[in-house]
């Protein structure tokens, strides 16, 4: 690496490595926090890993909070083994290792494997936390791939999450996909600040400034995930001129409620996060506890639109299975009613549309 990712090295704090370094990854030490059924836990944990960073530890309160839901393994992610690992079948539509194409003019580009939570609903169980190797060959041979599609304009950083990659290997990966002439834009998805926000050091901010157009889409599911240092990695970001974006997931126990989901969508926009999507939980194995129906998701989007401001609404999206990409669900709000269009407005109130 050159001077310049030596510089940013320079001003990076080591901060974030030592808080994922502590982080509970053990039943042991989760019971040594929380009252859990040890065995339960570690039974849990042999098939899909756990990690909490301690100050995400911090903000459990009771089995019946988000932040318990989201992180303390349950029985009853083994309890769905007739659930597929892949129910969207991205492994189906990876043409490479570490890399899914399944739209004609973008593509996922998986470069971590990691997390700094292990998130219990998360819909690639099947990859993340596993002794897998993603090297740098690989990693360049799907750059390569992705450079032989002139058709590629966008390229989505994912994972795992990417920002737990260090500094100098997100620099190469981004400062390679920016040698590609027809790369447009380039996208970052990221849990880190809703779980670790230490990590939006100074040196990161200043690998991603020099790689824009880049987008950021942050991932929160619940307002209170939103806390003061998260707001401020956030504001690390924004002020950057990084334009950030949030895709949550709907998820039963978390935010499946009207008042939970508008204040998270309200508190997202007042930290200048922008609502983009919001996922349908896909049946995948380990998760299927978390899934709602969708008539749930409908009338909580019907909750928001109107009844909060506009910037605050995202797309609610259903992955559809067998590889049939993401389509946004959207509640009736109109029908054709003899010669005239009949419009539902927020408040539920029917309208005559003039219609040419
Ligand atoms: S951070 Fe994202 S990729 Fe990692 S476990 Fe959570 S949802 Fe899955």
């Amino acid at each position: 690496m050159g001077p310049l990712i030596d510089a940013y090295n320079a001003v990076g704090s080591p901060d974030w490595r030592t808080q994922l370094q502590g982080s509970i990854t053990s039943a042991d030490a989760l019971a040594a926090h929380l009252p859990v059924d040890r065995d339960a836990v570690a039974a849990v944990a042999r098939v899909y890993p756990l990690r909490i960073p301690r100050p995400f530890l911090r903000l459990i309160r009771s089995p019946q909070d988000s932040f318990w839901r989201q992180a303390v393994p349950d029985p009853a992610e083994l309890a769905d083994s007739g659930a597929s690992p892949d129910p969207s079948e991205e492994d189906r539509q990876s043409p490479v290792d570490h890399l899914v194409h399944r739209y004609p003019d973008r593509v996922v580009l998986l470069i971590s494997n990691r997390c700094a939570l292990y998130c219990r609903f998360c819909m690639r169980k099947r990859r993340v936390g596993r002794p897998v190797n993603i090297d740098w060959p690989q990693i360049r041979q799907a750059v390569a791939y992705i450079g032989a599609c002139p058709g590629v304009r966008e390229v989505i950083l994912s994972g795992g999450d990417p920002l737990l990659r260090k500094d100098e290997q997100l620099a190469e990966t981004l400062a390679a996909l920016r040698r590609l002439p027809q790369i447009e834009i380039i996208r970052i998805h990221t849990r880190i600040p809703a779980v670790l926000p230490e990590r939006v050091t100074a040196a990161l901010v200043e690998v991603l400034k020099q790689f824009g157009p880049l987008y950021v889409n942050l991932h929160f599911n619940h307002a209170e995930e939103i806390t003061p240092a998260a707001a401020a990695a956030c504001s690390r970001l924004a002020d950057a001129g990084i334009p950030l974006g949030s895709q949550s997931v709907l998820l039963k126990g978390v935010n499946n409620r009207v008042a939970t989901m508008r204040a998270l969508m309200r508190r997202l926009a007042a930290v200048r996060v922008r609502p983009y999507a919001l996922h349908h939980p896909d049946p995948v194995a380990g998760t299927t506890h978390f899934r709602v129906p969708l008539a749930q998701g409908l009338q909580i989007m019907r909750s928001l639109r109107g009844h909060i401001s506009g910037l605050c609404v995202p797309h609610y999206m259903a992955d559809l299975p067998a590889g049939g990409g993401k389509v946004p669900l959207l509640p009736d709000y109109w029908r054709r009613q003899g010669g005239h269009v009949e419009v539902m407005n927020y408040e539920g109130r029917l309208f005559q549309y003039p219609d040419v």
